[in-house]
């Protein structure tokens, strides 16, 4: 809601902004126009003006030469107030006025009387039509039409108002000179020249002039530049209206048909009956004026268009920025939110405090482990707040100068509630520095050590007890973690494999370099090594195995995995030296096993050697002799010789039998006077063979017993084992049965059953 909130107050600055710079651009652009329409009327008026005064110029210019004429001509005719107009009179006024054709003297009746120009003399002209000027002098002057011809005899006068200027011709200026009861006396007539007068308004400086028309005060065209046209006819014959009304100067605009723009000005001479109507092609009088007006207005529409620009930019420049700002801002803000929720989440209890200790914030943590609301705590020294007087002033300022040092300060003490009761409390405080290294702030994390302290004091009791055990346990003990490192290892272990005490084997350190050290003091090194690490991939435990050492001694060996919540931590190791009790086996073994007298194996040891025997040839078919071996008449040797010489010859049978054995052969006393032997893969012939060599190595062969020879004779009764035998009972029976027929049938002989 608050995203959308924002975003349309984004969309309003950058509409609003949109309408302000929209509004700015049609500004520039009408204040553009305004500007250029402005500079070109405040040109046009100056161009008016222009024309006004060239105008004026004109018609001075032109006024100025009739002035000429007419003051020459009333010279003239002053001088024939004295003596009559001669023609050389005429011809020195004319010599004052080379742009005159000629000066003619007129008689009443309008005829020439004299000229300078002889082909005049005799012409009559009729100026009666022609209108009357009166001057300041009382004379009287006279303006003619246009006429077309060189001079007054072959001029013919132009009564078309609106024709085209022409090229040849004069203009007839008459000046009558009145007498004093106003009595019209002799007039002069100068024709002026139209080339001439031409040639002087020619000289307007103006370039863009387009047309220049002389006018006579009645509207009468004395003459032009260039043609005329209906629209400016018309002008003229506004403007001989104004002449009329009084209004002699002036100058306007008009529209030609064309469309093109024309200045006309207008003056009618102050003194003579003639005006100049000049014609200005303002469009291209003000072509270069436009052109400039419209470059520079062109220039600083373009400064307009990049100021507007820079507007433009610098708005979405600083839009972008303040909104990077304000995400920024809102990152950092949801930021400083999530740490602090964080914080407050937090079971153990922190406290931000000031550099001087000042407690500035603390999370509800800090509440439940002291009792002080946030607000109770905020502004206090947790000194003041929680201080026990456990500690000593010195563990104080131990504690502030290592965190005023810059550096982590981290210990257990003793603080009070606000009830007053006691804790432990593990106390971490941190110092926040800024990017210059100052400390701003110091952040203590508080955590309840109580419990964790008693438990510790337990968990150190057991482990004392567990060390104890460990250490009095009759074997050594060793004990790797999943990773391979030694976990447990007690003084045992050193004794037993002769191990040094050096720091590779200690606890945490890698318990490979002691099982290769144990490797080399076991029989077969590799043996050992393969071993451990089957017992290690296997993870099942394995009672007494039992490893032969190098040094005879055997030890024994019990692998355990140990396990945590059903999770492998580790295997232990149990080793036991059982040498003494190998030995005692051993000699236990003996001892049930042979016979005292003989060292021979006993009955036991036959019996439990045929039934091997039978087993494997049960799994193995094949046969095996036994033979059952009974001294003949051995209680008379015992009478005869007493019972030690029984012995005696008890153990040269032995002795003399034993010869005759293979080494898997197995001659065991049965008791008393019998023996037995089996004889492993043997057949009937090779039984009965063997048997007969006993025999006859007994019969042969006396004992001589305390330098008397003791004769001796046996009966033997032969069996061959088969697996086709059920039981061993069945064998022996067979034996002895052949034993019982040797012995009827005689003695000293041997029987196969
Ligand atoms: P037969 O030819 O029928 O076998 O006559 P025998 O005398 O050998 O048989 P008998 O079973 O009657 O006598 C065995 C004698 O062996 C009896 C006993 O005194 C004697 N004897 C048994 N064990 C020992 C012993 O360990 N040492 C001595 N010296 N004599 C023994
Ligand atoms: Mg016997
Ligand atoms: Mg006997």
């Amino acid at each position: 809601m608050n995203k959308l909130k924002k975003r349309f107050r984004f969309l309003a600055v950058d509409l609003a902004f949109a309408t302000v710079f929209t509004l700015c651009a049609i500004l520039c652009v009408l204040a553009y126009l305004y500007q250029s329409d402005t500079q070109i009327r405040q040109q046009s008026t100056i161009q008016l003006s222009i024309a006004e005064h060239e105008a004026a110029y004109i018609s001075h210019d032109l006024g100025l030469t009739l002035q000429n004429i007419d003051t020459n001509l009333r010279a003239a005719l002053n001088a024939s107030a004295h003596k009559p107009i001669q023609t050389d009179t005429l011809r020195n006024a004319l010599n004052n006025a080379p742009y005159l054709n000629s000066i003619s003297l007129l008689g009443p009746q309008g005829k020439i009387i004299a000229s300078t120009k002889a082909a005049n003399i005799g012409h009559t002209l009729d100026i009666s039509a022609y209108p009357v000027y009166p001057q300041s002098t009382g004379d009287l002057l006279r303006i003619g039409p246009t006429h077309r011809g060189h001079d007054l005899a072959d001029g013919v006068p132009l009564t078309d108002n609106a024709r085209n200027t022409p090229e040849q011709g004069f203009i007839p200026i008459i000046h009558t000179h009145l007498s004093e009861a106003n009595e019209q006396e002799n007039s002069l007539i100068a024709t002026i020249d139209l080339g001439y007068l031409l040639s002087r308004i020619a000289s307007v400086p103006n370039t863009s002039v387009t047309r220049i028309a002389v006018l006579r005060s009645d509207g009468l065209r004395l003459f032009d530049t260039m043609p005329t046209d209906a629209g400016l006819l018309m002008f003229e014959r506004d403007t001989v209206e104004r002449w009329q009304k009084g209004d002699s100067i002036g100058a306007k605009e008009l529209l030609a048909i064309d469309s093109r723009h024309w200045i006309v000005a207008y003056r009618l001479h102050p003194q003579l009956p003639i005006g100049v109507v000049l014609v200005v092609d303002r469009d291209n009088l003000l072509k270069d004026a436009i052109l400039k007006i419209q470059r520079n207005n062109m220039t600083i529409m373009l400064l307009m268009i990049v100021g507007m620009t820079c507007v433009l930019f610098s708005y979405l420049f600083f839009r972008h920025a303040n909104r990077h700002q304000r995400n920024r801002v809102a990152r950092i803000e949801a930021q400083r939110s999530l740490l602090e929720s964080s914080l407050n989440a937090c079971t153990n209890a922190i406290v931000i405090t000031k550099p001087d200790g000042l407690i500035e914030w603390s999370n509800p943590a800090f509440s439940v482990l002291t009792g002080y609301t946030v607000a109770e705590a905020s502004g206090q020294y947790p000194g003041t707040l929680c201080k026990s007087g456990e500690q000593s002033s010195a563990f104080y300022a131990h504690m502030w100068q290592t965190i005023r040092a810059g550096r982590v300060w981290r210990g257990e003490l003793v603080n009070r509630r606000k009830d007053g009761s006691l804790y432990d409390e593990m106390l971490t405080i941190a110092p926040a520095l800024d990017s210059e290294g100052t400390i701003q702030h110091f952040i203590a994390t508080k955590e309840d050590f109580t419990q964790q302290k008693a438990a510790r004091k337990e968990l150190e009791i057991a482990h004392s007890h567990l060390n104890s055990v460990v250490e009095n346990f009759p074997g050594s003990l060793i004990m790797e973690d999943i990773e391979g490192r030694i976990v447990l290892l007690n003084q045992c272990v050193f004794e037993l494999l002769g191990l040094p005490g050096t720091e590779e084997y200690v606890l945490g350190k890698p318990i490979h370099p002691l099982m290769v050290f144990s490797s080399h003091v076991a029989e077969n090194s590799q043996a050992f090594l393969d071993r451990v690490e089957e017992l290690r991939t296997a993870a099942h435990p394995s009672y007494g195995e039992e490893i032969h050492f190098k040094d005879g001694r055997w030890i024994e060996r019990d692998f355990i995995p140990i396990h945590l919540h059903e999770n492998l931590i580790g295997f232990l190791y149990i080793y036991r030296d059982i040498s003494q009790r190998k030995r005692h086996a051993r000699e236990l073994w003996q001892l049930a096993t042979s016979d005292p007298l003989t060292g021979i194996p006993n009955r036991r040891a036959f019996f439990e050697n045929i039934e091997r025997e039978r087993a494997r040839l049960t799994r193995y078919p094949g046969e095996a002799g036994v033979l059952m071996i009974d001294i003949d008449h051995f209680k008379q040797i015992n009478d005869t010789h007493g019972h030690a010489a029984g012995d005696a010859v008890l153990c040269h049978i032995v002795r003399q039998s034993r010869k005759l054995l293979r080494e898997s052969d197995m001659l065991a006393r049965l008791g008393g006077e019998e023996f037995a032997v089996l004889l492993p893969q043997a057949n009937d012939e090779g039984a009965l063979g063997l048997a007969e060599r006993i025999r006859k190595v007994l019969e042969d062969t006396p004992l001589i017993y305390n330098d008397i020879p003791i004769y001796v004779t046996a009966s033997v009764g032969v069996t061959i084992m088969s697996h086709t035998d059920p039981n061993t009972d069945k064998t022996l029976s067979r034996a002895d049965h052949a034993l019982y027929e040797a012995k009827r049938k005689g003695r000293n002989r041997v029987e196969i059953g």
